[in-house]
């Protein structure tokens, strides 16, 4: 399939992609769509930023009956952030009023009580209040015809396999089912034959994923001067928005502060904040009012932000998929974009992996702190630093993404904010307490 008018669709799904602005269908979409429509199960291996959830919003919209208010399609996601994304996304393939709503923990389940009781005939949830809405007798999957997973990877690292699993058995055997992972490792092929029928295999290689367009950079750091190099880069190279990742979500809240007491317009999500708070630093940063959101991988999982230009790992990953995911952030939508990754020794081991998977194509940025500062740590300063999980360094996926070089360099640009490069020493920051 070349065209979206290729598509065995109704001409008004047709008009609603059109109305979106893709011009040509992602390879993903070529390649899943046909099968996704034909009611084939499939089996694919994408990550955000393939287009991944026209695959299987496009055949919901066009499948779900207009006759009942019968819970036909549910899709389960990891993060009450992609369910709401998501179910918006699978509302934007149509001009149908399709009845559809994120069901997600963290906020009052009586308005979700109240949506189910009227009939949502598409519901995108996280695993743990589907479970819920379950107990209560609140959902009814008895209809249910179609079944997403959606970023199972994920799903299985946040330890939702038992939910993931007792959902899945309350689902009709009869029904189409599309599964989607950033990463098909045995467990998730096992979890594949036994809730699939007869799937068609379908998979974009990194190679022609977003990570392609993504001009990546490394900068050797100490621990207790990564704030200090943070501002450094501010100052001196030409960034529009920025997604700053950390490793945990005290070390998030940190880094915000600090970037907001330095001046900057920053804000950070994590698990610790409300929905409101989240959704508010979302909302912000999508309609481009704040440049910088820092963030854990939790937290920002499957965000589909349009235009972050940069992306930066302030805590190198645990594992090679989350590097893939993170980068992902950035040059969306065939944009291109950066991301600088902060090296400490303590990363050598990780990091040389990661190289491996891009192909070498990873730059060092030079970034020169004011003199005298950062080069020994701060008086009082303490490592925190929680040990290492296993990830899935050791997951060894071929990849095999080469990328030639070229691109910019490390170069320096002219300051953008004249201010003072690392005025104020960033060792201090390290310990001012959110
Ligand atoms: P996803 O991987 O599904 O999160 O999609 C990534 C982004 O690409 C979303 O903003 C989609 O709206 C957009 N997108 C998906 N398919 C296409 C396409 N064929 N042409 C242009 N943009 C697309």
């Amino acid at each position: 399939m070349e065209k979206f008018s290729d598509l065995k669709v109704r001409p008004e799904t047709l008009q609603a992609i059109q109305a979106l602005g893709f011009e040509k269908p992602f390879p993903i979409q070529a390649k899943a769509l046909p099968y996704a429509l034909a009611g084939r199960d499939i089996v694919a291996q994408a990550q955000t930023g393939t287009g991944k959830t026209a695959v299987f919003g496009i055949p919901i919209v066009e499948k779900v009956g207009p006759f009942t208010k019968d819970l036909q399609a549910l899709v389960i996601v990891p993060t009450r952030e992609l369910a709401m994304q998501v179910a918006e996304e699978i509302k934007s393939y149509t001009f149908d009023p399709v009845r559809i709503a994120p069901i997600y923990g963290g906020v009052s389940i009586e308005n979700q009580i109240n949506d189910l009781r009227q009939g949502l005939q598409v519901v995108v949830g996280t695993p743990g209040r589907l479970l819920d809405h379950l107990e209560r007798r609140t959902i009814d999957f008895s209809k249910v015809r179609m079944l997403v997973l959606d970023e199972v990877d994920r799903m299985l690292d946040m330890g939702f396999i038992e939910d993931i699993e007792r959902l899945v058995s309350r689902v009709p055997r009869q029904r189409h089912t599309m599964l989607f992972s950033a990463t098909i490792p045995a467990k998730i092929r096992e979890l594949a034959q036994k809730y699939l029928h007869d799937p068609a295999d379908v998979s974009v290689r990194i190679g022609t994923l977003a990570a392609e367009k993504v001009k990546q950079y490394y900068v050797d750091v100490k621990e207790w001067n990564k704030f200090v190099t943070l501002r450094e880069i501010l100052a001196t190279q030409p960034i529009g928005t920025l997604m700053i990742f950390c490793r945990t979500k005290a070390k998030a809240h940190r880094v915000g502060a600090n970037l907001q007491r330095a001046g900057f317009s920053a804000l950070s999500i994590h698990g610790d904040l409300t929905q409101a708070q989240r959704t508010h630093a979302l909302t912000q940063f999508r309609e481009g009012k704040l440049q910088i959101l820092v963030a854990t991988d939790v937290a920002a999982r499957g965000l589909d932000i349009e235009g972050v230009t940069h992306v930066m790992n302030y805590d190198l990953p645990d594992d090679l998929d989350s590097y893939v995911h993170r980068i992902g952030r950035t040059a969306r939508a065939g944009k291109e974009g950066v991301s600088i990754s902060f090296i400490t020794h303590e990363d050598h081991q990780i990091f040389r992996k990661v190289m491996d998977l891009m192909g070498g194509t990873i730059e060092k940025m030079d970034v020169t702190l004011p003199l005298g500062v950062g080069e020994r740590p701060p008086a009082g300063w303490k490592e925190e630093r929680p040990p290492r999980g296993r990830g899935g360094a050791g997951r060894g996926r071929s990849f095999g993404g080469g990328r030639g070089g070229g691109g910019r360099g490390g170069r320096r640009g002219p300051p953008r904010r004249g201010r003072r490069p690392g005025s104020g020493g960033g060792g201090q920051s390290h310990h001012s307490s959110p």
